[in-house]
């Protein structure tokens, strides 16, 4: 505690009575503003010693609530709960960097992957809540309450909200070598291959998983899952041919596919993209009723004291008008959230609205983590 905070908790500047005069008026009136009237100054001198000590006071409590709010003073922690390099990873960097500026503090992006994506939110909201741990999840918060049985934390009361981040569209792509060049070519040979087709995906819950699951009931076929700590090591399995179908978020292909090293079939939403616009819909490719898309939001462990939630809501809506943001992300097929969605009641209705959309599905399929 800085001294001068530390000798008014004790007490040390409250005066016991103060004498009638000008200057003790004043000064009392001041301490009946705050809280203590009865001053008794013995000579002028001890009125001067009274009124340094009275501005003192009233500035330290004037002071006392921003020293409070000193935030942030050192590096902020946002942990990607996925491996380096993929989608989520990819997204956290561009916003990171522009919250930093804006905090005026370092970001570390910290990937702790591994079971789609639990693990990482189990350490957030196992961190202590003073603002330096965050988490950027995507749908896969909402997505595992239904998988996990035994989930070790609950998304609806163990976070702080702080807003949402992006919507992403997927596509569904395969190996460079695939020799088939439409989605109903490769669906037919899925159907004939079954699980001699190896599909790839980031663990159960992870955006890949989910879009694997659809693509799987859509076409009435199984594959042979392939799980990876994050589609960033997946991707790069795709493009040697050691898998042969990935279904991934566009901030983690697009410039694979523009650059040949994967080919790709569809995009997963009901309209093309700018950023690939020969990709044909699911509709306009043949799965009409197939359709998804990945949400991403900001996190911070619960408990987190509402100032600080403020200030990274605010960062963060300062970033995602960032021209340099909205740049990147639309040259990965994307937008930022608008800031009416980048925040944190808007989270935590998506947070809670997916638990229950996703419930039934999920239980419909049957897939359950052990
Ligand atoms: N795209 C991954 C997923 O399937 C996650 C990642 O690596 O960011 O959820």
């Amino acid at each position: 505690m800085p001294p001068l905070t530390h000798a008014l908790a004790r007490g040390a500047f409250f005066p016991r009575r103060a004498r009638h005069g000008r200057l003790s008026a004043a000064l009392s009136h001041r301490f009946i503003s705050t809280g203590l009237e009865e001053l008794d100054a013995s000579s002028e001198e001890d009125i001067m010693r009274k009124s340094i000590s009275a501005i003192a006071m009233t500035a330290a409590a004037i002071a006392v609530p921003a020293m409070a709010f000193a935030y942030p003073t050192q590096p902020i922690t946002i942990v990607v709960p996925f491996s380096a390099g993929g989608p989520t990873d990819t997204v956290t960097r561009l916003v990171a960097q522009s919250m930093s500026a804006e905090l005026g503090q370092n970001i570390v992006v910290e990937n702790v992957g591994g079971a789609g994506g639990t693990l990482g939110a189990a350490r957030v909201a196992q961190a202590r809540n003073d603002g330096y741990t965050l988490l950027l999840h995507h749908i896969g918060m909402s997505t595992a309450p239904s998988l996990y049985p035994n989930l070790p934390f609950d998304p609806t009361t163990d976070f702080e909200y702080v807003g949402l981040v992006t919507e992403v569209p997927m596509v569904i792509a395969a190996r460079p070598s695939l020799e088939h060049e439409t989605l109903a070519d490769v669906i037919a040979w899925v159907q004939a291959e079954g699980e001699g087709v190896l599909y790839a995906n980031a663990g159960m819950g992870a955006a890949s998983h989910l879009c694997g699951l659809l693509f799987m009931e859509a076409i009435g076929t199984q594959m042979t899952v392939i799980p990876y700590q994050g589609t960033g090591p997946a991707i790069t399995d795709l493009m040697g041919g050691q898998v042969d179908l990935l279904c991934d978020q566009t901030t983690n292909t697009t410039n694979q596919i523009r650059d040949g090293s994967i080919k790709a079939y569809a995009v997963t939403v009901p309209d093309r993209l700018d950023s690939l616009p020969d990709l044909p819909t699911p509709a306009e490719a043949g799965l009409p009723d197939f359709s998804v898309s990945i949400w991403h939001g900001l996190y911070a462990p619960s408990g987190t004291s509402p100032e600080i939630v403020a200030r990274l809501t605010e960062a963060l809506q300062i970033a995602l008008a960032d021209e340099n943001v909205i740049a990147r992300f639309a040259d990965l097929g994307t937008a930022p959230s608008p800031a009416s969605d980048a925040t944190p009641e808007a989270l935590q209705a998506k947070v809670v609205s997916e638990i229950a959309l996703w419930g039934p599905v999920i239980e419909a399929a049957g897939e359950f983590a052990n």
